[in-house]
């Protein structure tokens, strides 16, 4: 197959072994003569790859089994906004969240279903082109929420912050498994695997086991952390060919040498595209106006001539860049470069930069 460099923020690339290797499982997993979309998900073939895929993630993110869970949830990064608030926004407590675009907008109008809410900061003012630098924290906060990287507007905290006391939770929905983290910082981290980890259709969540146990009583069952916990996902029927295909990345990962050979690669691409972008200030602006805040991920500019954009666009398919059209509602343009992403693909996007710039400035 003649793959096309795929920019899309999620669904998103998938590294090919993966591919490969899930495409044949679709046949046979195991010599089981049964497809992975066949098998019952408490036989014993799945489930040596339930514990194999949690297992690959504490390593993966440098956390203890004594200490950390895995959950696979399904209804998305979405359904946490949510959960997250029910089980632990104490009554008569209030919430701390870091407000940075339009995932945490949604996240803080969920919780503020739930209870009390305080903005610790935001980067409302400045059109979200940065990380806020500094907070204000309410006294025994249930816990502060961030989004680590902000798919739409292009931002990724530099390094995860300290909190003390209160407890961390983290949307990781676009770059977990993007660089190396003291994830330990954290009480709870969250992320649809639909970018990073793996294909659409599970939620990966990582929680302490000594704060699952903290969390609130009386939800619907299903919405518990609890619940969960205890099944250990599978109290309903798990999202098996996900959490299979997360393994595999998980894999991958490995054996391209963990998470610091990943980061590495990761800022490696980041530059290329970057600094294409930073040489023709007269054509391009990065959305994003602190340079540590920008994203590995998704890095988001604009054309100073709007009336280009189309003639961008079209020239970027005609090179089989596909996916670069900005979110539907911030416009411009983003070039999502997740794990699996290739540094040629970069270099042929920093170089079709540098050609539009000299055809279109005349
Ligand atoms: N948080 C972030 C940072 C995201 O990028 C997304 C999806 N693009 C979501 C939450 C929502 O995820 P889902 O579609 O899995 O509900």
């Amino acid at each position: 197959m003649d793959r096309i460099y795929n920019f899309s923020a999620g669904p998103a690339i998938l590294p090919i072994p993966v591919l490969e290797e899930a495409s044949h499982s679709i046949l046979e997993i195991n010599h089981s003569g049964m497809s992975i979309l066949e098998v019952s998900h408490r036989g014993k073939d799945y489930e040596a790859i339930h514990h194999d895929t949690e297992d690959r993630i504490l390593r993966t993110l440098g956390l203890s089994a004594d200490t950390y869970q895995v959950l696979f949830l399904s209804g998305g990064a979405s359904m946490q906004f949510a959960m997250v608030p029910m089980n632990f926004l104490g009554k008569g407590r209030t919430a701390d969240y870091v407000h940075t675009g339009e995932w945490s907008a949604k996240a803080i109008a969920e919780a503020k279903r739930i209870g009390e809410v305080h903005i610790a900061a935001s980067s409302e003012a400045d059109r979200f082109s940065c990380i806020p630098e500094s907070r204000t924290s309410t006294p025994g906060a249930s816990y502060l929420h961030i989004t680590t990287n902000n798919t739409i507007e292009g931002t990724e905290w530099p390094d995860l912050p300290v909190t003390n006391d209160v407890p961390l939770i983290a949307d990781m929905s676009s770059d977990i498994f993007a660089r190396e983290l003291d994830c330990s910082r954290c009480h709870l981290i969250y992320a649809g695997a639909q970018k990073n980890a793996g294909p659409a259709g599970v939620t990966l969540v990582i929680a302490r086991k000594d704060y699952i146990q903290q969390a609130n009583e009386g939800l619907p069952v299903i919405l518990s952390y609890k619940t969960h916990s205890k099944s250990d996902s599978l109290y309903n029927t798990p999202p098996v060919y996900a959490i299979y295909v997360v393994g595999l990345v998980l894999k991958w990962i490995e054996v391209e040498g963990g998470l610091k050979a990943i980061e590495e690669r990761n800022r490696k691409k980041a530059a290329i595209v970057y600094d294409a972008l930073d040489a023709h200030p007269e054509m391009y602006e990065s959305a994003v106006t602190k340079k540590s805040d920008r994203s590995l991920m998704n890095i988001t500019f604009r054309l100073r001539d709007a009336k280009l954009e189309g003639v961008f666009l079209e020239g970027a398919r005609n090179k089989r860049m596909d996916g670069l059209k900005g979110h539907r509602s911030v416009g411009g343009f983003r070039a999502s470069i997740y794990n699996a992403f290739p540094v040629k693909g970069c270099q042929e996007l920093a170089d079709y930069l540098h050609s539009f710039t000299k055809q279109h400035n005349s």
